[in-house]
């Protein structure tokens, strides 16, 4: 699964920063405006630095890839971002075998590396209420004896939920905190950029994987 793990990157970096516009529009009404040029300048990094990790194992290109966003992209997301990539990388440290039955793991350690990170729980209107439906419908889908394919549509699915529901909360962290209950009535951005994540990860999926 090495290199498998940069062709996946390579869809989000190609996919993701042209709904940056998006992006930067919901961070203008919550935040600071920046997750559009955060998303474009982090993932160009990131595919920048693919020739350097190819071959090297998952670990290692997941903590790079993550280490190379925040360096090109420097912000609150860039640093979630590389925590999360780091964290996920540890769950399979140094190891070449790396395959299906990780996805969960890593998944499950990257979002705690954003818990740690972000000092934010379920429910406080971040990317978090995206990616924690995301990985409990994907783990589900793979217990109940499904295909990679499925389990990736489930996730989407209820990340695509998830991000609906951050629109009636109220940011209980970051800047967007600040703006009390006027947060409430707006999409959260990080949530919106982790469905964008997972969405080109599912075309990469659907692509390569239909046939499993
Ligand atoms: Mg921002």
């Amino acid at each position: 699964m090495a290199d498998e793990i940069l062709d996946i990157l390579q869809v989000v970096a190609d996919e993701v920063p042209p709904q940056a516009d998006t992006l930067r529009e919901l961070d203008a009404r919550l935040g600071d405006g920046d997750l559009g040029i955060t998303v474009t300048r982090g993932f160009a990094a990131v595919a920048i630095g693919f020739p350097e990790v190819r071959g090297k194992p998952v670990s290692d290109q997941l903590a790079r890839s993550g280490m190379a966003f925040n360096r090109a992209a420097a912000s609150t997301f860039g640093v979630l971002f590389a925590s999360a990539m780091m964290r996920g990388g540890m769950a399979v440290k140094g190891r070449d075998d790396v395959g299906q039955a990780d996805i969960v793991p890593i998944a499950r350690a990257a979002f705690q590396g954003l818990k740690d990170r972000g000092k934010a729980d379920v429910g406080d209107k971040t990317l978090l209420d995206a990616l924690a439906p995301a990985i409990d419908a994907f783990e589900e889908a793979q217990q109940s004896g499904k295909s990679v394919v499925e389990a990736t549509d489930a996730a989407v699915q209820a990340c695509r939920a998830g991000v609906k529901r951050t629109i009636d909360m109220q940011s209980k962290v970051s800047r967007a905190s600040w703006l009390g209950e006027r947060s409430i009535g707006v999409q959260d951005p990080g949530a919106t950029a982790v469905l964008f994540i997972l969405e080109a990860v599912q075309s990469w999926v659907h692509a390569n994987m239909s046939d499993e």
